[in-house]
């Protein structure tokens, strides 16, 4: 018997659901957009399996379990892993020893010209881990679930001014890689 593993949540059930060459579970699978690139995405954004283990109980994944979920997140509820520069205590997300280095890593993206290479390479990141870094809603205190941002009820690691300045810089990055 082979274990299937879902990629977003990490949940191991024979019922896993393959799509697009890798396996989900039921409600990852029930969350997940149909178009590649999306899905991508969606993959990307890991989700910690134990937020999820309560909606496991029903027999079919169905409307009430994603209302749960939202409701969930409506209310400030972390539902990703726990992200860089913070740590569990008391299932609380609360600041870790290296929270100030989240700061540094913002500034020296908006302030310096350096690449994303560079920057990832100074801060022992991979250039994934440093874009997901770079556009998580975590660090201004909200929590971003099914594509909405909530009010999150953790406290947050960096002003929301130094985040949307990032994002500009960010979204500008993008776009001329594009039309490279
Ligand atoms: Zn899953």
């Amino acid at each position: 018997m082979t274990s299937k593993r879902c990629i977003k949540c990490g949940y191991e059930s024979e019922k896993n659901k393959e799509k697009f060459e890798v396996y989900l579970c039921d409600i990852c699978h029930y969350f997940s957009p149909n178009n590649s690139e999306k899905f991508k995405d969606y993959i990307s954004e890991k989700i910690n399996g134990a937020v999820l283990d309560s909606f496991r109980k029903y027999a079919s994944v169905g409307e009430k379990q994603k209302k749960g979920m939202i409701s969930q997140a409506s209310k400030g509820k972390v539902m990703s892993r726990v992200p860089f520069g913070y740590k569990m205590e008391n299932k609380k997300l609360v600041p870790a020893e290296n929270k100030n280095e989240i700061e540094d890593i913002f500034q020296e993206f908006l302030q310096e010209n350096i690449s994303l290479r560079q920057l990832a390479q100074r801060h022992g990141l991979s250039v994934n881990g440093l874009k997901k870094i770079l556009t998580n809603f975590t660090y201004i205190g909200k929590v971003k679930f099914n594509n909405q941002v909530y009010e999150g009820n953790h406290p947050a690691l960096i002003s929301s001014t130094l985040f949307n300045h990032v994002q500009n810089k960010f979204e500008k990055l993008k776009n001329e890689k594009q039309n490279d």
